[in-house]
């Protein structure tokens, strides 16, 4: 994977980041609609500064779309989800040792999931503000 990008132009890797507790925690409370392919979550997550609200707080069994029988993903067993955030930190470190390497790397923490898009989208303004300050000023 990272052979195929480092011959691929890029002016940095984004690494959005959550604890694992509460990643496992969201995976195995979560009930997916196959038919809607929409995914629902009734909890709400806190661990250290990290607050996610929960999506559909009403939903318990049934599809408020097409009242199908909300289930439980395959892979979303504590097992799996282990697994996969093991393969994920693997990954990871692979990748964020490569980034640190070419410098081009942003840490950034989902502390409320998708109600942090804005703030990304200004950390990415912000880091190309400084990327074309840094290229004006040679
Ligand atoms: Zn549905």
């Amino acid at each position: 994977m990272l052979l195929k990008l480092n011959n691929i132009p890029f002016d940095f890797i984004i690494l959005l980041q959550q604890p694992e507790d509460l990643i496992i925690k969201k995976a195995l409370s979560r009930k997916t609609c196959e038919p809607c392919n929409k995914t629902f979550n009734s909890q709400e997550f806190i661990s250290q500064d990290f607050h996610l609200k929960n999506i559909h707080p009403q939903v318990k069994s049934n599809c408020p779309i097409c009242n199908t029988l909300l289930a439980t993903r395959k892979d979303d067993s504590f097992r799996s989800v282990k697994k996969r955030f093991f393969q994920f930190s693997v990954f990871h470190e692979e990748l964020r040792n490569f980034a640190l390497y070419k410098e081009k790397i942003i840490f950034f923490d989902l502390f409320k999931g998708v109600e942090d898009l804005s703030r990304l989208v200004r950390t990415i303004d912000d880091h190309y503000d400084k990327l074309l300050g840094d290229s004006k000023s040679l």
